[in-house]
């Protein structure tokens, strides 16, 4: 196994640091004993400062910039010479604790780790063995799964893949377009919130289940955007791209590339005779619940959600379908300003940090089954 010297310089450039508005910690740190290695080099890592006393490691959490929602995300590699029991420590600075330890060795299979909250610190204790450990908050899901998982879909489903623009940091925004005989565009977006992974564990099964749906994609055009703020994801974000701005507040001003980007491409739609229908959104909260516009503010059709979300309800009889209607005008919020601009409904679909992996895919297959059902029932009752 190898250990490299230079890590333990690179760890001591974040003990300086004390918390102050728009500091942007990189969350890159690393460091290493005789024994053990701690490192962050791969995307979504992060880690702020680090130190290892024996069996113990201490790891210091902060956010990207201050004020920020409280939601203290944390990714590092673990390795051992010898095989041991080590205990990890996580102290957060700015946030209280949101995310249950979890680690993989293949990136791909997760196990839920034991853990105790100590005076605000998260404990926890890992066997090390001959491969490197991965630990974070919830699954990874990087850049190149969205690469992976994007070149996959366009091949499969024949779509088009259209470079919307750039991150403030040069990473491509790109949409996959399904193009039916339609002038109807209905939209998916996603990962404005680097952590909130079980938000993307939905979106990917529910576009996948959409274009399955032959009939639907000959009636509707979908745009995906799945990875709305790829620089967030990289740098472990907890919540802001790399200009320390909450995308999901620059819907109405777009002073960021991420978000500009994609009203640009929706502008050149519109301007090309196309009409946005319907806009989904992917988060994660405490809890699984859809934020949805409220009826009667002269949105058409009026019926879009509550139609679907009733359809949700009946296909998923186990699962409480929470409907939480609520009116921002003016916040910069994507189903605010998406409603606002084009008169129709839109939602931000927001599963639970901890909710059920099978169960988050099983309601993102019945919710694209229901709402192509809402859409196709609502365009045959408009002919
Ligand atoms: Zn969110």
């Amino acid at each position: 196994m190898l250990f490299h010297k230079h890590l333990l310089s690179a760890s001591l450039l974040f003990i300086c640091c004390t918390l102050h508005a728009s500091v942007n910690f990189d969350g890159k740190a690393s460091c290493q004993s005789e024994s053990l290695l701690l490192t962050t080099d791969f995307e979504s890592a992060r880690v702020n400062d680090c130190k290892i006393n024996g069996n113990h490691v201490s790891i210091s959490i902060k956010p990207e910039n201050k004020p920020i929602n409280d939601s203290p995300w944390y990714a590092f590699k673990l390795e051992a010479k010898t095989a041991s029991e080590v205990t990890v420590r996580v102290k957060y600075y700015g946030g209280k604790h949101r995310y249950h330890p979890k680690a993989s060795v293949d990136g791909v299979n997760w196990t839920a780790l034991p853990y105790r909250i100590k005076n605000g610190d998260l404990v926890f204790q890992v066997t090390l063995g001959d491969t490197p450990l991965l630990v974070a908050g919830q699954e990874i899901v990087s850049n190149h799964a969205y690469e992976n998982w994007m070149q996959n879909i366009k091949t499969r489903f024949e779509l088009t893949s259209v470079s919307l623009g750039q991150s403030v940091q040069g990473r491509a925004i790109t949409a996959l377009l399904s193009k039916g005989q339609s002038d109807k565009y209905l939209l998916v977006i996603g990962r404005q919130h680097p952590p909130e992974i079980t938000g993307a564990l939905a979106y990917f099964p529910f576009s996948e289940t959409l274009l399955e749906n032959s009939t639907f994609r000959q009636h509707y055009n979908i745009v995906f955007v799945p990875n709305i703020n790829p620089d967030g994801v990289a740098l472990g974000h907890w919540r802001h791209n790399v200009n320390g701005v909450d995308l999901n507040r620059d819907w109405k001003h777009f002073k960021q590339p991420e978000t500009a980007a994609i009203k640009q491409y929706l502008d050149t739609i519109v301007k090309r005779g196309g009409k946005i229908i319907y806009g989904v959104d992917f988060h994660s909260t405490h809890h699984d619940v859809f934020y949805t516009m409220p009826q009667g503010k002269g949105l058409t059709p009026d019926d879009t959600t509550v139609n679907w979300l009733e359809r949700l309800a009946l296909a998923e009889p186990n699962f409480t379908v929470l409907d939480k209607p609520g009116h921002n005008p003016g916040r910069g919020v994507f189903k605010q300003w998406l409603s606002d601009t084009y008169g129709v409904h839109a939602i931000t679909y927001e599963m639970g940090d901890n909710t059920n992996r099978k169960v988050i895919k099983q309601v993102a297959i019945s919710a694209a089954n229901t709402l192509s059902e809402t859409l196709l029932n609502q365009s045959k009752t408009a002919k």
